[in-house]
């Protein structure tokens, strides 16, 4: 697997989708065994994945069962949760000691580490010396809204390796600077972003949003560009995404991206009932995947913050499985509704392009 490849698999059982990413990423070929090897999860507080705030702890437990199974004996968790959390409590209640003690691997608390001045890019940090001392970092972040950056996946993930009050002072710099310099002192190997659960609106969960896939990556930026799209966002919308590509931490263009897709979007039943946060009405949604529902959710929610929202009385905004070979009037995402008079293809589209096709409807709609 190079740098320019992102394997997506769609889905929210971790053990029968990692070790299909990971063969299809040909890890064991170049995997360090004789290193430490460090899994970053984001636990910044102590809410369980379903909430949308933190690593799903099934995915973390499939993975240290295929590193073991592959003879890497070195493994330690660590984390850093957020200044208001005590990181061992974190540990506990998302279920992360029974891991520990299930595969004797150590949680490491880099609130307690000791810590390295590092100058880089005419910048000082404080970086949790444990964090820099991996041989091999295995990033795995959550897809979800930050209050203040817009996005956290790959990139910000890192800042759970400084200090807390080196946390405190990334906001005095207006965190997307550090953020992308703190990723040129700690480097991130492998990114396995847990997007079965995100986040809508915030980093510390509470309006989760199904996307049902895990998505593989050996470069932060190249990964956070493309789970912005998956978000909504467009390119320049998260400036420390771009920052980190100008100081060489990996590239944030999409065109040289190459997607692949180890499986089929589902049907899930539980996709419109897990997120509180409302759809409109005139969205009909009949046998939809969670991948489609997501990315609209998503889209959704960026032309709601532009001040946008789907008039009551226009057509519809249709999606599903339901819909295929169904020709109708209205608004079709994805390629299930291809019968539809205005039509969205994908399996799923991005956020981007429902934002794209919603923006400018042939009719006024908003
Ligand atoms: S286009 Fe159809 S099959 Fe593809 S993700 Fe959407 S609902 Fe599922």
């Amino acid at each position: 697997m190079d740098r320019h490849e992102l394997l997506i698999a769609y889905g929210d059982d971790p053990d029968v989708l990692l070790p299909r990413l990971l063969a299809a990423a040909d890890l064991p070929s170049w995997l360090p065994r004789d290193v430490r090897i460090g899994l970053k999860p984001n636990l910044v507080v102590a809410r369980p994945s379903s909430t949308g705030a933190t690593t799903d702890p099934r995915l973390v437990r499939a993975l240290i069962a295929w590193l073991r199974a592959l003879g890497c004996r070195d493994l330690v968790i660590l984390e850093g949760s957020w200044l208001g959390e005590a990181t061992p409590r974190a540990f506990r209640e998302c279920g992360y000691e029974e891991i520990a003690r299930e595969f004797d691997v150590p949680l490491i608390d880099l609130k307690h580490d000791a810590t390295e001045t590092c100058l880089a890019h005419d910048l000082h940090l404080e970086v949790c010396r444990q964090a820099r001392q991996i041989g091999f970092l295995i990033n795995l972040p959550v897809l979800k809204a930050h209050c203040q950056t817009r996005m956290t996946c790959a990139l910000k993930n890192l800042k759970g390796c400084i200090p807390d009050a080196e946390k405190r002072r990334f906001h005095t710099l207006g965190l997307h600077r550090p953020i992308a310099v703190l990723n040129t002192l700690v480097r991130t190997d492998l990114v396995i972003v847990d997007g079965i659960v995100g986040d809508l609106t915030f980093e510390e969960g509470g309006t989760p949003v199904r996307m049902d896939r895990l998505i593989v990556g050996r470069d932060p930026v190249l990964v956070d560009a493309y789970v912005a799209s998956l978000m909504g966002f467009a390119p320049g919308d998260i400036p420390y995404i771009d920052l980190a590509a100008e100081l060489g931490v990996g590239s944030n263009d999409l065109a040289v991206a190459r997607l692949r897709q180890i499986n089929e979007p589902a049907v899930a039943p539980h996709a419109l009932t897990a997120s509180p946060a409302p759809l409109p009405a005139n969205v009909i949604a009949d046998q939809a995947c969670s991948a489609c529902l997501g990315s609209l959710r998503f889209a959704l929610q960026r032309l709601s913050e532009e001040g946008r929202s789907w008039a009551p009385d226009a057509e519809p905004i249709c999606l599903g499985q339901g819909f295929r070979g169904r020709p109708r009037s209205g608004f079709g995402v994805g390629a299930c509704t291809a019968g539809f008079a205005h039509h969205l293809p994908g399996c799923p589209p991005l956020a981007t392009e429902i934002i794209e096709f919603l923006r400018h409807p042939p009719t006024k709609r908003w």
